[in-house]
C-alpha cells in the first residue's frame, strides 16, 4: 500500500456513539483495513456482543473461539484471541462472541472493572501503530473500558434528523473518564457517515457539526454507499470488495486524513501544499 507517516506510538481510538447504526462498526472495519493497505499494523477489538465488526471482518466467532469476552472476564491474554484477517496484510482483530452480552453485568462484581481491557492492552507485546475500538450502542461498562484504554475517540455522525441529540452525553462520559481515570482521553475525530450531499437535511446537520466541532470534524465524509453495505454479508471490507467504489475512497481518504493529523498535518496545509 501507499506509505504514510506511521505512530511513534500506538494510537489507540475508541469508536463510539450511544447511537446505533450512526456507522461505528462500519467505520471502525473500514478505516482499520485502510490504515492497514496505507502500510500500518492495526488491531480491531470488537467489543460488542453483536460482533460485527468480527463478521465483516471475516473472522471465526462462534461461541467456542477465545474472544474478548474471555480476556475482560477470564483476564485471558489478547494474544491469545487476535486473528489475522485475511486478504489484508498487517489487520488483526480481537472478535466479540456472543458470551460478551453477559458481561456488562458480570464485570460489575469484578476487581478494576473499568480498567480491564487497558490492562489488557498494555500487556499485549506485538507492535502495533493502531487500535480501533468498536463499541457497543451503550454507555455501560464495555464503552467505559474502551474510553479508559483510549486515547482518542472517533464519533461518527450519520447526518439526519437528531444526529447531535445524545451526544452531550457520551461528551459527559469523556469528560467524566478524563476526570477520574484516562487523563490523556479526548475527542479527536468527528467523521460524518451515510452522507447525502444532495439533500438539504445533510448539508445542514454537516454544516451544524462543523460548527460545534471545528477542527475535529474530517474534511472527508463517507458517502452513503450500496457497496459500503454490501460488503459485510461476504465478510469483507469494502476496501477489498470494491477497491474502486467511492465508499472505498472516501475511507482511504478519511484514514490519510487521521494519520496525518497523528503527526500533526492538517489536511488544508497538505492540500494547500500540493496545489502549490
Ligand atoms: P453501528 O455500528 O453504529 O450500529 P453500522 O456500522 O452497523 O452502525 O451501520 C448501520 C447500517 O448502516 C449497517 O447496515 C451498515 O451496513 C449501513 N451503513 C453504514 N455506513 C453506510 C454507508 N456509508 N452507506 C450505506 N450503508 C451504510
Ligand atoms: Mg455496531
Amino acid at each position: 500500500g501507499e506509505g504514510l507517516p506511521r505512530p511513534e506510538q500506538t494510537r489507540i481510538i475508541v469508536v463510539a456513539n450511544q447511537k446505533g447504526g450512526v456507522g461505528k462498526t462500519t467505520t471502525t472495519v473500514n478505516l482499520a483495513a485502510s490504515l492497514a493497505l496505507h502500510g500500518s499494523r492495526v488491531l480491531v477489538v470488537d467489543l460488542d456482543p453483536q460482533g460485527n465488526a468480527s463478521t465483516a471482518l471475516g473472522i471465526d466467532h462462534h461461541a467456542e473461539v477465545p474472544s474478548i469476552y474471555d480476556v475482560l472476564v477470564e483476564s485471558k491474554p489478547l494474544s491469545e484471541v487476535v486473528q489475522p484477517v485475511v486478504d489484508v496484510e498487517g489487520l488483526f482483530c480481537a472478535p466479540a462472541t456472543i458470551d460478551l452480552a453477559g458481561a456488562e453485568i458480570e464485570l460489575v462484581s469484578l476487581v478494576a472493572r473499568e480498567s480491564r481491557l487497558q490492562r489488557a492492552i498494555q500487556a499485549y507485546e506485538q507492535p502495533l501503530d493502531y487500535i480501533l475500538i468498536d463499541c457497543p450502542p451503550s454507555l455501560g461498562l464495555l464503552t467505559v473500558n474502551a474510553l479508559v484504554a483510549g486515547q482518542e475517540v472517533l464519533i461518527p455522525i450519520q447526518c439526519e434528523y437528531y444526529a447531535l441529540e445524545g451526544l452531550g452525553q457520551l461528551l459527559r462520559n469523556v469528560d467524566l473518564v478524563r476526570g477520574h481515570l484516562n487523563p490523556t482521553l479526548h475527542v479527536s475525530t468527528i467523521l460524518l457517515t451515510m452522507y447525502d450531499g444532495r439533500t438539504r437535511l445533510a448539508s445542514q446537520v454537516a454544516e451544524e457539526v462543523r460548527t460545534h466541532f471545528g477542527d475535529e470534524v474530517l474534511r472527508t465524509s463517507i458517502p452513503r454507499s450500496v457497496r459500503i453495505s454490501e460488503a459485510p454479508s461476504y465478510g469483507q471490507t469494502v476496501l477489498t470488495y470494491d477497491p474502486g467504489s467511492s465508499g472505498a475512497l472516501s475511507y482511504l481518504e478519511a484514514a490519510r486524513e487521521i494519520a496525518l493529523k497523528g503527526v500533526g498535518v492538517s489536511y488544508d496545509a497538505l492540500h494547500a501544499h500540493i496545489g502549490a
